[in-house]
């Protein structure tokens, strides 16, 4: 005990750890908050392992323990936010980011932010508006629907519908598509949550619209169907076409709500991706709410889109809930941006970073691959570089079980480890994630824009360089 104590008092204070060189020579850089409140971390920290007689060695002199202080601080910086290179293959990597914005989204972010801007101000009138103003019309055209609402997220935007319109009554759900959307976010518990019942319908295999309509009573609020955007049930499996069960919806006057997931407003079958629905197509088939996410397949930013009928849209913005799922500027510049490129599919196509990734053909990927582990092979002396054909993944919970064919550059070495170039690549500035594959580090260049090539192709030598023994 007495050791402890005196293990205690011999702490460095604060203000000595401050004083010391490598914390002043910090402090020009981070800051003296930061460079305290790190310092503060640190001697709380040791104090707990010096009362818990958990110290590994003897206590740190005070220079010693400021530089490991600094180095913390150090590599915080380079792990927080900063600009990566995706060659993992998965074209819509949620912890990426999903989908890179078009430049012109971009520049309309900046155009809106550098000054004010009419986010909820009707210029003509000069009155009061809606937010999704900005964006419900070109929703509209896109989809084919009567009116158009945003929130934050798709999650966002199943939460709201349901809470505006099935409060208090009950949601009809296939059990085939009681999903979990990552993140914790249950279909079962989200119903339960904002107030409305869940009554499953069908099995997990087989739903038939019959199940449906011997399910419907007094208490039945809307019929949710929802894409299996992260998995599929094949095999003996059945599920209703969407325009049957909207015949049957609107026979017994309730609403039919489409959660789409991924949002695709042109068709993804010219990818060779056939049973991703279109939002057009939805609406089309008589769905009267379409749900989907702005930043997978459509390949804006993130937020919520909600699509259909006017009449119940109304329902869903006058809903105190509406107001938490606010969208910001940046959003709506960025969406409104994206969606005009959609005007033109074949600007779209041109200019959209996802569906610029998604066209590419494997005979351009292979071509780019040579010529990246061409450019690579003398400089890097430890590691052999070789294109080789691969498989990509949209990813982000989209089109979960189907791979596209793909062109990595494969490096493999004798000498090196693996793991320690991986390590090394994600150390860069900016970073680098890859994929490893039976020892071998493996770069796809689905997931990479071309003009990327040149400047991947310095960070990997970088890095090889950098992870030699
Ligand atoms: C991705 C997805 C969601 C969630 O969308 P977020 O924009 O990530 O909140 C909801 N439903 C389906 C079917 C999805 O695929």
């Amino acid at each position: 005990m007495s050791e402890n104590k005196n293990a205690l008092r011999d702490l460095p204070s604060v203000s000595a750890l401050l004083e010391s060189e490598p914390l002043r020579a910090a402090t020009i850089h981070y800051g003296r908050l930061a460079v305290r409140w790190a310092a503060r971390k640190a001697l709380s920290e040791l104090r707990v392992a010096v009362q818990q007689s958990a110290l590994a060695s003897e206590p740190l002199g005070v220079t010693a323990l400021a530089e490991r202080i600094a180095e913390e601080l150090n590599d915080h910086e380079a792990a927080a936010l900063q600009p990566v290179f995706n060659a993992t293959g998965i074209l819509l990597h949620t912890g990426l980011g999903r989908a890179p914005l078009a430049a012109e989204a971009v520049r309309a972010i900046a155009e809106v932010s550098e000054g004010y801007c009419n986010v909820e101000i009707d210029l003509a009138s000069g009155q009061r508006s809606q937010r999704s103003q900005a964006v419900a019309q070109l929703l509209c055209h896109l989809t084919g629907a009567e009116a158009a609402h945003l929130v934050n997220n798709n999650a966002g935007a199943t939460a709201l519908a349901l809470a505006a319109l099935a409060a208090g009554r009950e949601v009809l759900v296939s059990h085939g598509q009681l999903i979990e959307i990552g993140g914790g976010f249950r279909l079962p518990d989200v119903i339960a949550t904002f107030g409305a019942r869940l009554r499953p319908v069908g099995t997990t295999n087989k739903t038939r619209v019959s199940d449906y309509a011997e399910a419907i009573t007094e208490q039945t609020a809307a019929i949710l169907v929802v894409h299996p955007s992260n998995y599929a049930i094949t095999g003996f499996a059945q599920s209703p076409r969407l325009e049957d069960l909207s015949k049957l919806a609107r026979d017994k006057g309730v609403p039919l709500i489409h959660d789409i997931g991924s949002g695709a407003l042109i068709d993804f079958a010219q990818f060779g991706c056939p049973e991703e629905p279109v939002a057009s197509q939805s609406i089309e088939a008589g769905a009267d709410l379409v749900l989907f996410s702005g930043d997978k397949l459509l390949g804006g930013p993130q937020c919520g889109i909600i699509v259909g009928q006017g009449r119940l849209l109304e329902s869903v913005v006058k809903h105190p809930l509406n107001r938490a799922l606010r969208v910001d500027k940046f959003t709506l510049a960025a969406l409104r941006a994206t969606l005009h490129l959609y005007r033109q599919p074949e600007q779209a196509l041109r200019s959209i970073p996802l569906l610029r990734m998604m066209n590419s053909s494997p005979d351009q990927l292979r071509v780019r691959a040579e010529r990246l582990a061409a450019r690579l092979r003398p400089r890097l002396t430890d590691w052999e570089a070789k294109p080789v054909s691969d498989e990509a993944f949209v990813g982000g919970g989209t089109i979960p079980d189907q791979a596209i064919p793909s062109y990595s550059v494969e490096l493999n070495s004798n000498t090196c480890e693996v793991q320690t170039l991986a390590d090394q690549l994600r150390a860069n500035a900016p970073a680098v994630l890859a994929r490893i594959r039976e020892d071998k580090l493996l770069l796809c260049l689905h997931s990479i824009l071309p003009e990327q090539d040149e400047p991947l192709g310095a960070l990997v030598e970088k890095a090889a360089e950098k992870s030699k023994v």
